[in-house]
């Protein structure tokens, strides 16, 4: 069978081009614009003094992360209604947000947050498949910033984030797998696997389904192994924009 052609002739285990632009978003704690190809989501982390009211009813010490997600009406055409004038929450949104939450928790040590909420809201601007994937991947580096910032500032003698996290897409797409999907290649994948990992290649989330088609061992093997590859590109690139912010 010929393998299928990708755009800018991509190889099947490369991931799309990524940018990661920091400081977008001035009034935020920390912030970054992440594009994985045509994707790109606007990631901004934001401290809040104090917890949510069930931490302190069940004597939960330390702070919270949460994570909120939307798709920007013309990140997608036709355009997207918003969930404000649609009057309800999106299911896929909602199911979004708390994956990105979930990782994020595991690249933070609470407790050093110390009584503070970081919200971590990712919009996306454009949509061209793996959004929640860049979600984390850019948001993973807002709080690192936004910690940095609290410590820069006195507040915190040590920054609380403990490592990086990142997230690609993996999929069978015509039996082939392939590393980092783009719109067409997600709408036509049989299986889809969203990966999230540390940057020591530990897995946090793995969410695979079968969507058209079943899979096997050998199929999700690949997968793995491309998915670790692009984990450790992204983690090196998270860590040089990190690197270079406190020069
Ligand atoms: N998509 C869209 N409108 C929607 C939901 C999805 O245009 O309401 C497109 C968008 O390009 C998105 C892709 O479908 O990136 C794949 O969506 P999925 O739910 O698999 O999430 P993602 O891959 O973005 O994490």
């Amino acid at each position: 069978m010929t393998a299928r052609s990708r755009s800018n002739n991509r190889a099947s285990d490369k991931l799309r081009e990524v940018t990661f632009q920091t400081g977008i978003a001035p009034q935020a704690s920390g912030s970054v614009l992440i594009s994985f190809g045509r994707t790109q989501v606007l990631c901004a982390a934001s401290i809040e003094e104090g917890v949510p009211r069930w931490m302190k009813e069940q004597g939960v010490t330390g702070g919270w992360l949460t994570a909120e997600y939307s798709m920007l009406p013309y990140s997608t055409a036709p355009r997207k209604q918003r969930d404000s004038s649609r009057g309800k929450i999106d299911g896929r949104s909602t199911e979004i947000q708390r994956l990105i939450g979930r990782s994020l928790r595991a690249g933070i040590d609470l407790e050093g947050l110390g009584s503070r909420t970081l919200w971590v809201d990712c919009d996306v601007l454009q949509a061209d498949g793996g959004t929640r994937t860049a979600s984390i991947t850019g948001a993973s580096v807002a709080i690192a910033l936004a910690c940095n910032k609290l410590v820069k500032e006195g507040k915190l003698a040590k920054s609380p984030v403990s490592r990086q996290i990142a997230a690609v897409s993996v999929g069978v797409v015509g039996s082939e797998v392939l590393l980092n999907l783009d719109y067409p290649e997600d709408r036509d994948a049989e299986v889809d696997l969203n990966l999230v990992m540390t940057g020591d290649l530990e897995f946090i989330e793995l969410q695979a389904s079968g969507e058209e088609n079943v899979f096997g061992d050998s199929q999700l093997a690949t997968m793995l192994d491309y998915g670790r590859r692009g984990i450790s590109e992204l983690v090196v690139r998270q860590e040089e924009i990190l690197a270079a912010s406190l020069c």
